[in-house]
Parts: C-alpha cells; structure tokens; sequence
C-alpha cells in the first residue's frame, strides 16, 4: 500500500457549471482526501507556465483563455496509488471518449472545457504541487 499526493485542478467550465461538489464527491467516495486547496483566478502568465509543455501545440492559446476565462479550484489530493487513481477518475481527455461514471464523461463540455486536471505521473505530481503551494501549505491533518 501506498499513500501519496497528486494534483488536480476543478477548471473554469465545472467551477462555473456548480459541479465543485459533485466532483468532489467522486474523489471522497473513491478514497481520495483533499488534503489542501485554494480557489484562484489564474493569471495569463501562471496558466503558460504550467502549460508550457503544450506550448508548441496548436490549442495552446485556447486552453490558456480558458483556464483563464474563470475561477479554478487548485487540490492536493491523497490516498493509496492516487496518481494513478486520480487518472482513473478523471477519464480520458476528449470526454467522447470518456467511460461512463468518469468525471469527464459526467462533467466534460468538450475536449478543452473538461473539467478537471490531474497530474500524470509522481513527477509531475510533485513539480505541479510546487508550482502552486508553498511548502508549508500541504497539511494532512491539524
Ligand atoms: P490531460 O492530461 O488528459 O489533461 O491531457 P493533455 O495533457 O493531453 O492536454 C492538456 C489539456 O489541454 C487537456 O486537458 C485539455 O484541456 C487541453 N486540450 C488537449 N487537447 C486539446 C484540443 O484538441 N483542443 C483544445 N481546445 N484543448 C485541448
């Protein structure tokens, strides 16, 4: 068994849609814990910097308005394999292709509004997690 962190990102079209609890709710009843969380605006410079991999890529400009055009819920989420469990969860990126009962597939506006991100692999789990809070904001229990 193994606990771990990942990160995941509620973006604007589910903030929006009201769908922050349901969404929610499909990682609590999976064993997944919000273990800290903030709701922001991002700016256009912070939505590029977390992006920049798909920078050379032709919805580049698209998926920055978008994670821009809104408020998004930025979580640390825990639990046994929750890298991979997060993933799972979400569904795949374009929600028509999506399994019933994955947040993409009951959430999803369409391949860029697809409601949440989660990261892909420990590394990025942890290089994302940094990107967004401080050290000292990522508590498990008081
Ligand atoms: P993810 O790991 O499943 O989020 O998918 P990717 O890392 O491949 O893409 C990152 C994000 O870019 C996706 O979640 C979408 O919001 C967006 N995206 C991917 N493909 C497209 C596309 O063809 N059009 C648009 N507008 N956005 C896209």
């Amino acid at each position: 068994m193994s606990i771990e962190k990942t990160f995941s990102i509620i973006k604007p079209n589910s903030t929006l849609d009201n769908n922050i609890g349901n969404i929610i709710a499909v990682f609590e009843k999976n064993g997944l814990r919000v273990s800290a969380a903030k709701f922001a605006k991002l700016s256009k410079e912070k939505a590029e910097g977390f992006y920049i991999e798909h920078k050379e890529r032709p919805f580049f400009g698209e998926l920055v308005n978008f994670m821009t055009s809104g408020p998004v819920l930025l979580m640390v989420l825990e639990g046994e394999n929750a890298v991979a469990k997060n993933r799972e969860l979400m569904g795949a990126t374009n929600p028509a292709n999506a399994a019933e009962g994955t947040i993409r597939k009951l959430y999803a506006k369409s391949v860029g509004e697809n409601s949440v991100h989660g990261s892909d692999s420990h590394a990025a789990a942890e290089r994302e997690i940094a990107y967004f809070f401080e050290r000292n904001e990522v508590v498990n229990r008081f």
